[in-house]
C-alpha cells in the first residue's frame, strides 16, 4: 500500500451522480473513500485506519443520514470522527436535528466549491488540533502517572530528609521513617541532630557543616540514634536546595543504609572478648602510622603490655574469671588512652596501643599511668592484677612494624625479667 498523509474523507451519497461531483473538488487534495449507503458507511470505518472526515447525506434510502450520525456517534471508535451533513434538507429543524447529533458542520446542496473546500479545511483544522491537543494530554497525563509512581517507590525506598538552613528537618521519605523509628509528624520541626549517635565524633558534624556552609556537597558516613536506642549507619550525600531565584533555603540529604557492611566491618576488625580492635587492625594501623610518620617525619611509641601471671587465674578460678579479668583490663585501658591512641588485644592476654606523633618519654608516662590504674584497679573475685609494659619508638630506619613491635616486646621481656608491673623502654 502506498504510504500517504493525505488526509482521508469519506463522501456519502445514495446519488452517484453527487459523489463524483464532490470527488472532483476533493479529488486532488484527498484521499477519498465512498459510500452509497449507511450499511457501507458502517462497514468501511468498523476497520483501520478510520476517515478524518464525513461528508454525509441526510436523505438516503433505508438508512438516513441522522441515523448514520447516531450510530457513529454513539459507538466509541467513531465517536470521534466529524461530520459534515451535505445535504438539500437545510430546513432549521433538520439543522436543529443535526448538531445535536454531532455534525459539526452543514454545506447545502447546490454549493460552492469554494464553500465546501473552506468548510472542510476549516473542520479538519480544529480537528487536527483538537486530536493533537488530546494526544499531548495523554502523554502529559502518562508522565504525571509514571512520575507518581516513582515518587512513590522512591519515597518508600530512598532514605532521603530535607532540613531548612539551621538543620531543622522539614521533610523525610517513608524509608526514612522506617530505618529511624519515628513517624513523620514526630521527626518534622524537629533538629536533625537529635538523631546523631554519641559515638560519632563532633569534628565529623564540624567538618560537614563547614563542607555544605561553603556550598559544597559533603559524602560521607554517619552512625545514627533510633527512636529505640539502637543504631544505623548511612552513607549519606547532602548538598544545599536553592529555591527559583537561586537563594539556598535549606539541605537534602540522601542515604544508602550500610549498616549490615559495617557490621560485617566491624566484626573482621574486633576482638569478641574485649570489643578491642584486634590484631589485624593494629597490622593495618601500623603500616597507616609508618607512612604517616615517614611522610610528616615524624615518630610514633607502641606499648606493648602483658597480664603478670595470668595463668594462675585461670589454674585457680577457671577460664570464665580469667576472660572477666581480660574484659576489665580492657576497659581500664580504653578509659585512659588518648582518643588518637589505637589500642587492640594482639593475642591472649597481651596488648598493644599505638601512640601517633608521641615521644618516648611521653610514651613512657602514658604507661606508667596505664600500669597504676591497672594496678589499682578492683577486680571480681581476683582482687587485683597487675601488668608489664614495654615501651618502643618507631625509628625511621625501620623498615616494618615488625621490627617495632619486636623492640617492643623486647623490652616487655625485660619488665617480666625486672620482677613485672613495671614499664621497660626499649633502648636500641
Ligand atoms: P607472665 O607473667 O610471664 O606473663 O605469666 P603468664 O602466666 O601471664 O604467662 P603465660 O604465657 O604462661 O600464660 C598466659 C595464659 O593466658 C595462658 C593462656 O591459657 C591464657 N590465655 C590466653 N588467652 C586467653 C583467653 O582468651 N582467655 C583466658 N581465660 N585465658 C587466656
Ligand atoms: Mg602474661
Ligand atoms: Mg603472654
Amino acid at each position: 500500500m502506498k504510504y500517504t498523509n493525505r488526509q482521508k474523507i469519506l463522501i456519502v451519497d445514495d446519488e452517484p451522480l453527487n459523489i463524483s461531483v464532490v470527488a472532483e473538488i476533493l479529488g486532488h487534495e484527498y484521499d477519498l473513500l465512498v459510500a452509497t449507503n449507511g450499511e457501507k458507511v458502517l462497514q468501511i470505518v468498523s476497520s483501520d485506519p478510520k476517515p478524518d472526515l464525513i461528508l454525509l447525506d441526510i436523505m438516503m434510502p433505508g438508512m438516513n443520514g441522522f441515523e448514520v450520525a447516531k450510530r457513529l456517534k454513539t459507538n466509541p471508535e467513531t465517536l470521534h470522527i466529524p461530520i459534515i451533513f451535505l445535504t438539500a434538507k437545510h430546513d432549521n429543524e433538520s439543522i436543529v436535528k443535526g448538531f445535536e447529533l454531532g455534525a459539526v458542520d452543514f454545506v447545502s446542496k447546490p454549493f460552492q466549491k469554494e464553500e465546501l473546500l473552506a468548510r472542510l479545511k476549516n473542520t479538519l483544522q480544529i480537528f487536527n488540533l483538537r486530536n493533537a491537543l488530546n494526544r499531548a494530554l495523554e502523554k502529559s497525563q502518562q508522565y504525571a502517572k509514571t512520575i507518581e509512581s516513582q515518587m512513590k517507590l522512591i519515597d518508600k525506598n530512598i532514605i532521603i530528609s530535607s532540613t531548612d538552613l539551621e538543620g531543622r528537618i522539614i521533610e523525610v521519605s517513608d524509608a526514612f521513617c522506617k530505618i529511624s523509628g519515628y513517624t513523620k509528624e514526630k521527626l518534622i520541626g524537629k533538629m536533625h541532630r537529635i538523631l546523631r549517635h554519641p559515638d560519632m565524633p563532633s569534628s565529623l558534624f564540624v567538618k560537614l557543616w563547614e563542607t555544605i556552609l561553603n556550598g559544597d556537597t559533603w559524602h560521607g558516613e554517619i552512625k545514627n540514634r533510633t527512636k529505640n536506642g539502637s543504631f544505623y549507619w548511612l552513607d549519606t550525600l547532602i548538598y544545599a536546595i536553592v529555591d527559583d531565584l537561586g537563594y539556598k533555603i535549606g539541605y537534602t540529604a540522601i542515604s544508602q543504609n550500610i549498616t549490615d557492611k559495617k557490621r560485617v566491618e566491624e566484626l573482621s576488625i574486633t576482638d569478641q572478648l574485649t570489643r578491642l580492635h584486634n590484631r589485624m587492625y593494629l597490622e593495618n594501623s601500623f603500616n597507616k602510622e609508618i607512612r604517616r610518620a615517614k611522610r610528616y617525619n615524624h615518630s610514633f611509641a607502641v606499648i606493648m603490655l602483658d597480664i603478670d601471671h595470668f595463668k594462675e587465674v585461670n589454674d585457680t578460678y577457671g577460664h570464665d574469671v580469667g576472660d572477666n579479668v581480660l574484659v576489665a583490663i580492657s576497659k581500664v585501658l580504653s578509659e585512659h588512652i588518648r582518643e588518637t591512641d589505637i589500642l587492640g588485644r594482639w593475642g591472649g592476654e597481651e596488648f598493644l596501643i599505638i601512640c601517633p606523633h608521641t615521644s618516648s618519654a611521653e610514651a613512657y608516662t602514658l604507661a606508667e599511668k596505664l600500669r597504676m590504674s591497672i594496678d589499682t584497679c578492683p577486680i571480681d573475685l581476683i582482687g587485683h592484677k597487675s601488668c608489664s609494659f614495654g615501651v618502643s619508638i618507631f625509628d625511621l630506619k625501620d623498615e616494618s612494624f615488625k621490627e617495632v613491635v619486636k623492640h617492643s616486646d623486647e623490652a616487655l621481656y625485660a619488665a617480666k625479667n625486672n620482677g613485672r608491673n613495671c614499664v621497660v623502654e626499649y633502648k636500641g
